[in-house]
C-alpha cells in the first residue's frame, strides 16, 4: 500500500509542477510519519524516502535513534522551549518557530553546541484562533529581530492551512504566504533568506505547489489514516 501511495503522491507532485511550470527538484516531499510505527518508516526508507516530518519531540528523538543516519528530520509541530535541547542537533529544520522566546531558546541551545539551526517561521495566515503561528503583519518585525541571532538561520515561512472540503479554498492562503515571503525576501535583511515555503498537506499539496510551495508535508497520503486512539 505504501509503495502505491508514494507513487501516486509523486505523480501528483510532478503533474502540479508541470502545471505551474516548476521543476520537480524545487519541491521537497516531507513524509509526515507522526504516530506511525518504525516499520512504516523503514518501509518508506527502503522505497527511497529520506525526508521525514514529526510533530512531537520524543517521537522524533526515538525514531532518529532507531533509523539510519542519512535521514533528514523535520520538526513540524509546536515546540515547547524546555524541549528544544532534545532536538536541536537532530532536526534539519524546525518549521514551527512562532515566538521570540522560542527563538531565544533555540539560539541559546545552538550556541552551546556551536551549531547553526535552520528555522522556518510559522504564520497563521487564515487567522484561526486554534492555530499556532504569527499573524502575517507580525512577521516582518519578528524576522528583523531574529536575524541578529548568530546561531539561527531563517530559511523561510511555513503555514498550516485550514481543513477544508474543497482544497481550492486554500489557494488564497498559499498565495498570501507566498507574497509575504517575496515581500520579506526583497528587503534583503542580512542573515535571512526566504527560499523555503513549507505549505500543503495531503488535502491540498497540489494547490500549494501551484502557488509556490518548496516543501510539502504529506502524512495520510503516504502512510494512510492515523489512529490516535492507541496513544
Ligand atoms: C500532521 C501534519 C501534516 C500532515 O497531515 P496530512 O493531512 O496527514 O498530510 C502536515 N503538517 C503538519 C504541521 C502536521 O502536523
Amino acid at each position: 500500500m505504501l509503495k502505491e501511495n508514494l507513487i501516486s503522491v509523486e505523480n501528483k507532485i510532478q503533474e502540479a509542477c508541470l502545471r505551474a511550470g516548476r521543476r520537480r527538484e524545487d519541491v521537497t516531499l516531507i513524509a509526515v510519519s507522526k504516530t506511525k510505527p518504525l516499520e512504516d518508516l523503514e518501509e518508506a526508507y527502503h522505497l527511497g524516502v529520506r525526508v521525514f516530518g514529526e510533530n512531537k519531540v520524543q517521537e522524533l528523538v526515538d525514531k532518529y535513534d532507531s533509523l539510519p543516519k542519512d535521514i533528514e528530520w523535520h520538526m513540524i509541530g509546536h515546540l515547547q522551549r524546555n524541549k528544544v535541547k532534545y532536538i536541536i542537533d537532530k532536526a534539519a529544520y524546525i518549521h514551527s518557530v512562532d515566538s521570540l522566546r522560542l527563538a531565544e531558546t533555540i539560539e541559546k541551545e545552538a550556541a552551546k553546541r556551536n551549531i547553526t539551526v535552520n528555522i522556518l517561521i510559522e504564520v497563521n495566515v487564515a487567522g484561526e484562533e486554534s492555530k499556532f503561528g504569527l499573524m502575517p503583519e507580525e512577521v516582518d518585525e519578528f524576522v528583523t529581530k531574529i536575524a541578529e541571532f548568530r546561531h539561527i538561520q531563517i530559511k523561510g515561512l511555513m503555514t498550516i492551512a485550514p481543513f477544508v472540503e474543497n482544497p481550492e479554498e486554500n489557494r488564497s492562503i498559499f498565495q498570501r504566504l507566498h507574497k509575504l515571503s517575496v515581500d520579506i525576501g526583497s528587503k534583503n535583511v542580512d542573515n535571512i533568506t526566504m527560499r523555503i515555503l513549507s505549505m500543503g498537506m495531503t488535502n491540498d499539496y497540489e494547490i500549494a505547489i501551484e502557488e509556490g510551495a518548496t516543501m510539502v508535508r504529506v502524512g495520510t497520503g503516504i502512510f494512510g489514516a492515523r489512529n490516535y486512539s492507541k496513544e
